[in-house]
């Protein structure tokens, strides 16, 4: 269960992700709780084209017995920074944990009880009457109710300026929906929206030439949009389910997801976010 919180202390504001998973530091950095998928992922990001898109990496810390991954903090130097966090891809689950799901098919009340809060109308009769869904249904609906499967992306979260955390877009969907959050979160400021245009172009080309890219199959990462009054700027983060291609196997990011072919849909969602802030910039 996604878990939320704000702490504002000098710049340092968490957005989206599990209680508990960061720890404060000095001199510019985060500490994020140690997950060797990760920690492998930043270390092969550091020499690879995608370094200028990735928070600097600073290797491993310890505090109170736990291991922690170093990081630039992304907020820093930054006065009162707004954030959006954009989860990517197609869906937001890997292929194996749909398998190991269906492995074992029990009906879940706890997914049950979220699906009927976001949507009462969602479970079928059958679901109602058990009081339960299966959890590949579940984790299929989830993404189906956003605008994960149809533009590639969803909005975990946006931060105002006066600290607090908007979080429900469990349903914001369609295009024109995702554009009203856009151009709320930027409140339509032009050098803002061009920023962000170009830094969004500026990875798309970055991608291109990109091994990491090619060989990693990406789910749950975040783009993270960041600006304050002057400043904007977009980071890939969260890459704790970003898994490596058997050898000599590429993905090419931009087909629809077919179970078996681990397509993600990035290149899908980035695509969209161009297109919206082009919208954002229009309107
Ligand atoms: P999830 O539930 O999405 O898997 P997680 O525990 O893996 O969460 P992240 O998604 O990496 O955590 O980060 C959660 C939030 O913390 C981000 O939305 C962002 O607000 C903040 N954050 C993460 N990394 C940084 C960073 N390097 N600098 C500044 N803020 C960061
Ligand atoms: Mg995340
Ligand atoms: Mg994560």
């Amino acid at each position: 269960m996604m878990q939320w919180s704000v702490r504002r202390q000098s710049s340092w504001v968490q957005l989206a992700g599990h209680r508990g998973n960061f720890c404060l530091s000095e001199g510019g950095e985060v500490l994020k709780r140690f997950n060797a998928v990760e920690n492998a992922c930043l270390q092969a990001l550091m020499s690879d084209p995608l370094r200028q898109f990735v928070p600097q990496y600073h290797g491993l810390a310890s505090r109170g017995g736990e291991s922690y991954i170093r990081l630039e903090d992304l907020l820093s130097g930054l006065s009162c920074p707004v954030i959006m966090d954009c989860k990517m891809g197609v869906r937001t689950y890997l292929e194996e944990e749909l398998m190991k799901a269906r492995l074992n098919p029990c009906l879940r009340n706890d997914m049950y009880q979220k699906m009927v809060k976001v949507d009462p109308m969602a479970p079928s009769a059958e679901e109602h009457a058990q009081g339960g869904v299966t959890k590949p249904r579940y984790m299929h609906w989830r993404d189906s109710v956003s605008s994960t499967s149809t533009l590639g992306f969803r909005i975990e979260g946006v931060t105002v300026e006066d600290g607090s955390v908007l979080r429900d877009f469990k349903k914001t969907r369609t295009f024109d929906q995702v554009t009203d959050v856009l151009l709320f979160f930027t409140k339509r400021q032009s050098h803002i929206l061009e920023a962000y245009l170009s830094r969004l172009q500026a990875l798309n080309e970055a991608l291109k030439v990109s091994e990491f890219f090619q060989s990693h199959e990406i789910i749950g990462s975040s783009l993270l949009f960041v600006h304050d009054r002057s400043k904007a700027n977009i980071w890939m983060i969260d890459f704790a389910k970003t898994i490596p291609m058997p050898p000599g196997i590429c993905l090419k990011h931009n087909m629809p997801w077919v179970e078996g072919n681990r397509e993600d849909g990035y290149l899908i969602g980035l695509a969209s976010l161009i297109l919206l802030v082009m919208e954002a910039l229009r309107l």
